[in-house]
């Protein structure tokens, strides 16, 4: 396993629309093991592959309750509207935080490793359903190019712009 460079805010592969996953291959296991060490590492809860320079549409996660996965190709469906209001923050725009609304319920279905159909929902059985409903979708977004950063309020994105990341030692 390799702890690969985590790409940040400016780098075009960031805002690059993601391509499909088509090899469910030895190179897409390898990829997750990396992306897998890569987040821990850093440390954070959903790693994109756009965001270690690979322009495929798969992330991995890791909640730290038992809620881990790696899923390729997902499509995500809000299953409940409500907003639901968090710190969110993004390893390719280090050590700052912002509060963003996000619907409280999604489900994600795509492949596994093994390129076999997944769904992916929080049960209740999370620490925090909502919190994890809140990185499907952060990592969905990675995928066709959106930060989180992009879907702040207008005055707070160009106050964190502003402020900057925060880089680690
Ligand atoms: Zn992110």
């Amino acid at each position: 396993m390799t702890v690969r460079p985590i790409r940040v805010l400016g780098d075009p592969v960031l805002r690059d629309p993601a391509e499909p996953v088509v090899d469910f291959d030895r190179t897409l296991k390898k990829l997750a093991k990396d992306m897998f060490q890569t987040m821990r590492e850093a440390p954070g809860v959903g790693l994109a592959a756009p965001q270690i320079g690979v322009p495929l549409r798969f992330f991995v996660y890791d909640m730290y309750d038992g809620t881990t996965g790696a899923i390729a190709n997902p499509e995500l469906t809000v299953l409940d509207e409500t907003p639901v209001t968090d710190e969110e923050g993004c390893l390719s725009y280090p050590g700052v935080h912002y509060p963003l609304a996000r619907p409280g319920s999604v489900r994600v279905r795509g492949q596994d490793l093994a390129g076999e159909p997944v769904t992916v929902a929080p049960t209740g059985e999370e620490d925090d359903p909502a919190y994890f409903a809140r990185c499907l979708q952060h990592e969905t977004d990675h995928l066709r190019g959106v930060l989180y950063l992009d879907l702040l309020p207008r005055r707070l994105r160009a106050r964190a712009l502003r402020l900057g990341p925060v880089p680690s030692g």
